[in-house]
């Protein structure tokens, strides 16, 4: 597999042009078309022998307001979540400003990997502000010039290894956390919502499921919303709105820019909005179409949102046309524990995205998925609910020599991930990890997120 790199830095310190450079002409949404706002734009990037996805957060050049800061700060946050790599920008010409240490703070607090980056560096410009970068704390600085090209060949030995290292993973990185435990006493925090920090949401679907109806029973009267920020319309990637009291941020797919007057280009280009949305969010709602559940497309969504490690509500729509609901709310509840097992428990609500009954409801299965999603469980309850439960079914025994499961921690929330350290985790199989992900939903009360579990050896 490739890997995801993210350009982060202050505004004007050439994140664009580099990325504009790296990915050259198969560039996702170009930036000077009206009406298109872009806060994170992907695309697919080539170095040399070096393929990989990129992530650029430009495109809140005029970012001094305070608001805006606030969104680049999230923006930034966003993406190195995203990434696998940061490459940490700065204009080698103005030096180290205070704005640059700020960016800085937050790929230390993420525990980001960083590539440092002191652009604007072409000829022997920059020299000053090349060896200030060092004092950011974040390694030896690469200097570079996007604009003319220069110390490519740097960058490019610098992403070599990588590129090695995520060619030869199979499975997905994040087998890879570090093992650190959550605080002991902390057993998931109320959280709140802000503008600035809103609660992340999409509506995925089969095509005519509704989504374009719910999203506008959603926004009600604020379907014209433009945000503080100009550009911030019907039209754009994502969109602002309070739903009841809760800051909440809708995340674009197809059957939202379906109905924006926008170029032929964006529509094609929109094929893999459903995903982009997805990767954004932090609750995915699934919308059904009560007439044709569980629809293969239905399904490859819901797997894509769990594979993702997002939080999912089921929503099935259409509700004030179904006559038979009794018998249909049993057949699907039926489809979905046989179908998706893997969300197991995930809450189910009935609709109408047209005449908005249900919607109450709706909301508050969002805030509660939301909820389970960040949950923190200490580790001396993980502990002895994991000696419970080994008593309860012992781990396999396999050529006579019993598999240890000897400590278990949570490294993660968002979703709720765990380590367990095991004596044989090659040997371990799947169906007993199965077992113990399925006792911490009912132990835990953690329905229908994803739970991810690793075993680590302990060597
Ligand atoms: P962003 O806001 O970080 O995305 O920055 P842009 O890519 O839009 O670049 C900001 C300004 O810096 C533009 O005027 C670019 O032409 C200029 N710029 C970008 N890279 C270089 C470079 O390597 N050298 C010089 N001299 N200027 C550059
Ligand atoms: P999208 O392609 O997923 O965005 O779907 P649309 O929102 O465009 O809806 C597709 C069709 O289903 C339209 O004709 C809607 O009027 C209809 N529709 C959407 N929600 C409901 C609902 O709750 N009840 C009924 N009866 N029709 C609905």
């Amino acid at each position: 597999m490739s890997f995801t790199l993210a350009i982060v830095g202050r505004p004007n310190v050439g994140k664009s042009t580099l990325f504009n450079r790296l990915v050259g002409r198969r560039l996702a949404l170009v930036d000077d078309q009206p009406g298109v706002t872009r806060d994170l734009r992907e695309g697919d990037a080539k170095l040399g022998p070096i393929k990989f996805t990129i992530i650029d957060t430009a495109g809140l050049e005029e970012a001094t307001d305070e608001s805006l800061q606030g969104r680049m700060r999230m923006l930034t946050e966003r993406a190195v979540d995203m990434a696998d790599v940061c490459l940490f920008m700065i204009d080698a010409r103005s030096g180290v400003l205070p704005a640059d240490r700020v960016f800085a703070e937050i790929l230390r607090k993420k525990s980001a990997r960083v590539i440092l980056v002191a652009n604007k560096a072409e000829g022997n410009a920059g020299e000053t502000g090349y060896y200030d970068a060092f004092s950011l704390g974040l390694g030896e600085p690469i200097r570079l010039s996007g604009e003319h090209g220069e110390g490519m060949i740097d960058l490019q030995e610098v992403l070599m290894p990588i590129s090695k290292e995520f060619e030869s993973r199979q499975i997905e990185p994040e087998t890879d956390v570090v093992i650190e435990a959550l605080d002991d006493d902390d057993d998931g925090e109320e959280i709140t919502f802000s503008k600035s920090r809103p609660l992340q949401l999409s509506v995925v679907g089969r095509p005519n499921a509704g989504k374009s109806t719910l999203i506008n029973q959603i926004l009600g009267e604020d379907r014209m919303l433009t945000g503080p920020e100009a550009g911030i319309t019907r039209d754009s990637i994502s969109i602002n709105h309070e739903w009841d009291g809760v800051p909440m941020r809708l995340w674009d797919t197809a059957g939202m820019r379906k109905k924006a007057k926008v170029q032929e280009k964006l529509e094609k280009l929109s094929v893999s909005d459903g995903l982009r949305a997805v990767k954004f969010s932090e609750v995915v709602v699934i919308l059904l179409d009560a007439e044709i559940p569980f629809e293969q497309q239905d399904l490859r969504i819901a797997d894509l949102a769990e594979r993702e490690g997002r939080a999912v509500v089921v929503a099935v729509n259409k509700w004030d046309i179904e006559n038979e609901k009794q018998e249909k709310l049993k057949d699907i509840r039926e489809k979905f524990t046989r179908l998706l097992p893997q969300l197991r428990g995930a809450p189910l609500v009935t609709i109408s995205a047209k005449t908005g009954r249900g919607m109450d409801r709706l909301h508050a299965a969002i805030l509660q998925a939301h909820k389970i999603w960040n949950r923190r469980i200490s580790t001396s309850a993980l502990n002895r609910w994991l000696i419970d439960m080994l008593d309860a079914h012992p781990p396999p025994a396999p050529g006579g020599r019993r598999i240890r499961l000897r400590y278990m921690t949570q490294v993660k929330t968002r979703p709720p991930s765990f380590v367990i350290m095991c004596s044989h985790p090659d040997l371990l199989p799947t169906s007993y990890s199965r077992y113990l992900v399925n006792g911490m939903r009912e132990d835990f009360d953690m329905p229908g997120t994803p739970i991810r579990v690793f075993m680590r050896s302990q060597s």
